[in-house]
């Protein structure tokens, strides 16, 4: 068997401990003599899955008790809507800030449910950076400020959190997931699409403040009803039981390896092997201006669209998979979640230096 290094944006690499414990359980669950896929979602056993997925996830992520965890379907794209319609029921007002694709269409959805505004953006720049706040711009008695935590697609994060007051701020969360500690209480909610950093595709992770809770809009669909999911415990109808089931294990290989502060020494390591290079590289740049730079994802270029193509055929090639740029930055881009090891981002380090000397 050969493994390759997946640097896809998501669904992306699980770790391999959580795939073959997966694998040694896929036909009698703990003695159920049934798998995880096959059970109800009713049942004792799988009762003690779900539930444990959500004690992980507050003790990894010390949750205070006031937040309600969900896990939902539907994606961080179906989030769009429902957060105008649960949170958007006082002035009708929010704030957006746009540092890209996903921080766009989210805004484009509020916008149909109410008076949003666009407090800054980086679209001059082909979203970059992350841009400088103002204050001043931010509407006073909005219902929620929102942004987008790390920039997938751009690969941006904001290192410090906008000082929205008694305003509650909602991020999206969906590709800096886990990576490392999150002081949750600074947030209204927080929530994502597992498949870049927890699990595989299908679940949706939402953490929201109790008292925000209660007050969607009568025309919101039952399904996107936050309060709903909460006063079911997330079992208003069948969840992804399975994705569930994989994040309790990713959940458990984050602890057994030292929780979010050993996560996020993992990854600034990683990330910095491969900054160093960009940094260093005559052929190679990285696209991000260096103070809003992201662990997780990290577009490059070189100047010629020729080269770019043939890096990522040849990156292919030897094993190094999905390093495709998004069509908007063009390029490169690799993802390098959780459970990409160092030695992932050592053989790209080097396969890129032997490239650049061979082309050049
Ligand atoms: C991938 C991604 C999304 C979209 O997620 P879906 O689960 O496919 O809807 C939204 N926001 C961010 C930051 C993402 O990385």
């Amino acid at each position: 068997m050969s493994r390759v290094y997946n640097f896809s944006a998501g669904p992306s690499m699980l770790p391999e401990e959580v795939l073959k414990k997966a694998a040694a359980e896929m036909l009698d669950y703990e003695g159920s003599g049934q798998s995880v896929m096959e059970m109800s979602h009713r049942s004792k056993i799988y009762d003690s899955i779900i539930k444990g997925a959500e004690s992980l996830l507050r003790e990894l992520m010390n949750i205070p008790d006031n937040y309600k965890v969900l896990f939902l379907q539907g994606g961080a794209s179906t989030q769009f809507a429902a957060i105008p319609l649960n949170f958007l029921n006082g002035s009708g007002k929010a704030d957006y800030v746009i540092t890209g694709q996903w921080a766009k269409k989210a805004f484009a959805e509020a916008q149909k449910y109410g008076e949003v505004k666009a407090v800054a953006s980086s679209a001059d720049k082909t979203f970059s950076y992350i841009p400088k706040l103002n204050k001043a711009d931010f509407t006073p008695d909005a219902d929620y400020f929102y942004i987008c935590m790390n920039n997938t697609i751009y690969g941006t994060v904001y290192h410090e959190l906008p000082d929205t007051g008694d305003v509650p701020l909602i991020a999206d969360i969906s590709s800096c997931f886990l990576s490392e500690p999150l002081d949750v209480s600074k947030f209204g909610m927080v929530y994502g699409g597992a498949q870049k950093n927890v699990a595989p595709a299908g679940l949706t992770i939402c953490i929201i403040r109790e008292d925000l809770l209660g007050k969607a809009r009568d025309i919101t669909p039952t399904m996107l009803n936050y309060q709903i999911h909460a006063d079911n415990n997330s079992l208003y109808n069948t969840p992804p039981c399975y994705t569930i089931y994989i994040c309790k294990l990713v959940l458990e290989w984050l602890k057994e390896n030292g929780g979010l502060e050993a996560m996020k020494e993992r990854n600034v390591k990683k990330a910095k092997l491969l900054y160093d290079f960009l940094d260093n590289s005559k052929m190679f740049r990285g696209t991000v201006v260096p103070e809003d730079r992201s662990l997780m994802n990290v577009p490059f270029v070189t100047d010629s669209d020729e080269l770019n193509a043939k890096f990522v055929k040849e990156a292919e090639a030897a094993g190094l998979i999905n390093l495709k740029g998004h069509r908007t930055v063009g390029g490169m881009r690799a993802s390098i979640y959780n459970a990409m090891p160092y030695e992932g981002v050592q053989k790209l380090v080097d396969f890129m230096a032997a490239f650049e000397k061979a082309n050049s």
